[in-house]
């Protein structure tokens, strides 16, 4: 018989219908909520190099903004459906509504591959997905970021179509924005360093001490190099670091017992977070396989790369040491493998808590866009810490009083305080 294919949207509902159970929600917010409140699909017809034009598919969806205007990314992704977008959205109502900023959740794309398009007709190509949307977003309405294969400058395109059209500046319409042109100084740095404040607490938690962590990465990108960057600066240890090569397209490990060196290692990478294999080999690296990451012998596991990495099949791998994972990825762990983990006592602390320091700091840029002042990075980064704190602290105490994984209690905080929202706006 042929496999189901994956439905990310089936996925996020049965999660949340998981949930509303122990929540014991009423029929009613229950509908409203495993539902998107709005979506919308277009058309967008650009005017290619060569003169014909070509029409590409649109989507948007926002979940619920019962909580404040609606927040999340739009993607240029071949592959985009509807109902990851719909998937996705819901993700972003709980992440914003478990740190507890106040914004709801979308999430909206394109159908395309940007690396098959100019830079001119990526422009037009934003500005006609502006043109089809602006009556419905805009700062005090929903406000996008960039997301997979977009980045700032898509945003700015988008920014200055929005702005042509309603013939004023309003820089908190959307976040991601260079700096200098609207954007907050920490962005970069935030999802990684945010990863780290969590793990922080959590070793705290458990009466482990930073100064002895050693961990072990997947993946050298924008989430993980920040990982590394932070965990070293609070006397922690990264041995091992593992990410995709180009070339043998493949994944590989680099080991060093005294501690990887982002320094060197960003030294040798490439923009994809593709480390050369030769050079690290002669800066002392061993090279193991890609899926080595997870079987060291360390005490903390983080996964920050791709979704769908620690499942049944490599979950047995992981070794007896590790007592912490922190998912700085989206999804990284199988629902099946989660449960093992669980069994397991490792204290686990889900992506959608742990990677919240992104959004945060866009919820941060909306802020200062809004007021058209900036904070100076020392300013958002200790905000982005006491916000962080206070959400891990929120949902282990969540979890410890109702006995739940905190994945099941960072679930039990967010979707409770959108269901408040909605019924103290008497919605349901
Ligand atoms: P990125 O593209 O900058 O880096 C991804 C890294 O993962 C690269 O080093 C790549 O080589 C590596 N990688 C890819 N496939 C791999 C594999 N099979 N095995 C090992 N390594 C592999 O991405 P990013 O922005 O760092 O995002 C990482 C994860 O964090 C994603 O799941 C993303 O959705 C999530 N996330 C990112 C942010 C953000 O602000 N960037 C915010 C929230 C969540």
């Amino acid at each position: 018989m042929a496999k189901e294919p994956f439905n990310p949207f089936a996925m996020a509902q049965a999660q949340f219908d998981k949930v509303a159970a122990i929540l014991d929600l009423d029929q009613a917010t229950g509908e409203l909520l495993r539902w998107p409140l709005r979506e919308y699909q277009f058309s967008i017809p650009v005017r290619m190099e060569d003169g014909h034009v070509r029409v590409f598919r649109g989507f948007h969806v926002q979940h619920n903004d019962a909580r404040g205007p609606a927040k999340g990314g739009i993607r240029f992704h071949p592959q985009e459906t509807v109902d990851t977008v719909r998937a996705l959205a819901m993700w972003m109502t709980w992440k914003t509504a478990v740190v507890d900023i106040p914004l709801g959740g979308s999430k909206g794309g394109a159908v395309c591959d940007p690396h098959n398009l100019t830079q001119g007709e990526q422009e037009r190509l934003c500005r006609g997905w502006i043109r089809r949307m602006w009556r419905d977003i805009g700062p005090e309405v929903d406000v996008p970021a960039p997301d997979v294969m977009t980045n700032s400058q898509h945003m700015l395109w988008m920014l200055d179509e929005y702005e042509t059209i309603r013939g004023g500046r309003f820089p908190g319409m959307i976040t991601g924005k260079p700096v200098g042109m609207g954007g907050s100084l920490g962005r970069m740095e935030s999802t990684g360093y945010g990863v780290v404040y969590v793990l922080r607490e959590c070793l705290r938690e458990l009466g482990m001490r930073p100064n002895d962590a050693v961990a072990s990465v997947q993946g050298f990108g924008s989430v993980s190099q920040y990982v590394i960057d932070l965990l070293t600066q609070i006397g922690g240890k990264v041995t091992c670091v593992s990410c995709w090569d180009q070339n043998d397209q493949m994944a590989h490990s680099f080991f060093k017992k005294t501690g990887v060196q982002l320094k060197e290692l960003r030294s040798i990478a490439d923009r994809f977070g593709g480390i050369d294999k030769g050079k690290a080999r002669d800066l002392g690296y061993e090279i193991l396989p890609g899926e080595a990451w997870l079987e060291q012998e360390v005490d903390i596991l983080i996964p920050a790369a791709i979704e769908n990495q620690i499942t049944t099949d490599n979950v047995g791998k992981i070794a007896k040491s590790v007592k912490v994972i922190v998912e700085g990825a989206n999804g990284p762990t199988t629902p099946d493998a989660d449960k093992a983990i669980n069994e397991r006592g490792i204290f686990l602390v889900p992506d959608f808590l742990a990677n919240a320091g992104g959004v945060t700091c866009s919820y941060f840029e909306q802020v200062q866009s809004n007021q058209n002042y900036y904070w100076e990075k020392d300013e958002v980064l200790s905000k982005l810490d006491v916000k962080m704190t206070s959400a891990y602290m929120g949902v282990s105490d969540m979890a410890q009083k109702r006995k739940l994984s905190m994945r099941d209690a960072a679930y039990v905080i967010a979707i409770s305080r959108v269901a408040l929202a909605c019924k103290n706006r008497s919605w349901v």
